[in-house]
Parts: structure tokens; sequence; C-alpha cells
């Protein structure tokens, strides 16, 4: 998997995963590995979610950029359950008169 590495020098790597939800080895062990992190489009520097909450700005220390926040692809939407009601009828709606 991709990793990138907080450019204030700190141990945490930042885990980039197409997983959705994040990597599961990043999850367990947070000390160790960000999931969220800040991109600066300027400089193009990763900023760990802790140092960001750290340096009180969500700027990039270098140049001032407002940091782009990215993060774990979100899990998929919980599909509805299959008890549902679905429309059974074959009939379509503008035949419903005739
Ligand atoms: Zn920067
Ligand atoms: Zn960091």
């Amino acid at each position: 998997m991709p990793v990138l590495s907080c450019a204030t020098g700190c141990p945490r790597l930042i885990s980039v995963s197409a997983v959705p939800g994040g990597n599961p080895v990043a999850k367990e062990d947070p000390e160790h590995w960000a999931m969220i992190y800040g991109q600066c489009a300027t400089c193009k520097s990763n900023y760990c979610d802790r140092c960001i909450e750290k340096s009180g700005s969500k700027n990039c220390p270098k140049d001032q950029t407002p940091l782009t926040m990215l993060g774990p692809v979100p899990l998929a939407a919980p599909t509805a359950p299959p008890s549902q009601p679905t429309a059974t009828s074959t009939k379509p709606w503008w035949k419903f008169w005739g």
C-alpha cells in the first residue's frame, strides 16, 4: 500500500489506502499510522492529523497554504435490507388505467 511520511518528522506514517474504511493495519495501530492527513498543494508536503491538530492550524507551516484534508474512502453505504418491499408489479404505470 502507498505510504507517506509526515513532513514534521514525526514517527507516524500516513497510510494511503484505497480500501474502503481504511487499511485495517493502520486502523489497529493509530500510534504509528495516520489515516487522515492534510496535503499542501504548494509544497506537496503531507501532515498527519495529530500534527495538524498540534499546530492548531490547518495551514501548511512552511507556506501557510490551507491543507487539503484527505482520508480513507468511506465505507459503502449499507444496502437496503432484502426485506425492503420492492415493486413486484410488472405492469407499467402508464398502463395503469388500461
Ligand atoms: Zn506547503
Ligand atoms: Zn505527524
